[in-house]
């Protein structure tokens, strides 16, 4: 069986790190505080408050409705970018279709792109500069690295390309020196291609896509993502991973909830941290 990697417990110890970090800077006069602008209504981004608060991390969240338009979060955004005060911005990807999300991303400047998503950002990810990288991918990162002490010459295999999760994860383990399959919608043989990964990640949307057939046995499997379904009249989330059945053959396995998701609220308090100290 495998071991479950606990991301609650690793977030919040990694947590702890922050506070003190935020406290130093606080006797400095730096008060850390992250702009948040959210027109999703079903997410109103609780926990992202909760961990804030927790670290010390000042949030101002915007919460627009889906009638939102794309000028009206270009004018915050400006303003945002403006204020001295305010460290990080954070655009949520789950806005409503009319609104251009890229075009609005690279409206935000690049020292307080939190979440690494300009295109300055993203490319300096992929050159290997220092840069603002995403946050789940740290998260990611930070959970292989709790269950491999080395890296170097692994293989991995990241199902799911976006430019949030996927891309950014791919390039970190390319840059960690892991030999790296990315893979998508159009890619064939899935299966037999994932069974080759010392470390499987799942990000792409699907409850339960990855079976047992997926996985080699003792390979480490994260799994990243978030699905809403219906089983037995009740409402529950669960990830892209069949955990049951890939847990018996996997060496380490990430749960859904409570394991990349609290890792992601983390590194944005990392990366918000990491603005507010002059980056
Ligand atoms: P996107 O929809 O942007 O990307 C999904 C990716 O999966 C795409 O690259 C797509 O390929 C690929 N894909 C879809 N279907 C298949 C398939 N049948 N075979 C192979 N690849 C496929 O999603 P995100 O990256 O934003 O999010 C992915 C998941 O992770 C979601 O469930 C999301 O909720 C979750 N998530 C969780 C976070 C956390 O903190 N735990 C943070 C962010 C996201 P193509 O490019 O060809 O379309």
């Amino acid at each position: 069986m495998a071991k479950i990697i606990d991301g609650l417990s690793i977030a919040n110890e990694f947590c702890d790190g922050i506070r003190t970090r935020v406290d130093e800077i606080k006797a400095r006069g730096v008060y850390p505080r992250l702009a948040v602008i959210n027109a999703n209504g079903d997410d109103p981004l609780i926990n992202i408050m909760k961990v804030a608060e927790s670290v010390g991390i000042e949030i101002d969240m915007y919460q627009f409705d889906a009638q939102v338009n794309s000028q009206e979060i270009a004018d915050l955004i400006s303003q945002l970018n403006k204020d001295s005060g305010t460290h990080g911005i954070s655009l949520k990807s789950h806005l409503p279709k009319s609104v251009r999300f890229r075009e609005l991303i690279n409206l935000i400047e690049p020292d307080k792109d939190v979440e690494g998503l300009t295109t300055l950002n993203q490319g300096r990810l992929f050159s290997g500069e220092p840069g603002i990288v995403p946050c789940t991918p740290l998260g990611v990162l930070h959970l292989i690295r709790t269950i491999h002490e080395e890296i170097s010459g692994l293989r991995a295999v990241v199902l799911g390309r976006s430019s949030i999760v996927g891309r950014p994860l791919a390039q970190l383990l390319l840059n960690s020196n892991c030999t790296v399959t990315l893979l998508h919608s159009y890619s064939h043989d899935l299966p037999e291609i994932c069974r080759n990964a010392d470390i499987l990640v799942s990000a792409m949307g699907h409850p339960r896509f990855v079976t047992e057939e997926f996985v080699k046995e003792g390979a480490t499997v994260i799994d990243v993502g978030i699905n809403k379904i219906e089983e037995d009249g009740k409402l529950k989330i669960v990830g892209d991973v069949d955990f049951g059945n890939v847990a018996s053959v996997a060496k380490a396995i990430t749960p859904v909830p409570n394991g990349v998701g609290p890792m992601t609220v983390a590194y944005l308090m990392h990366n918000t941290l990491k603005l507010a100290c002059c980056y």
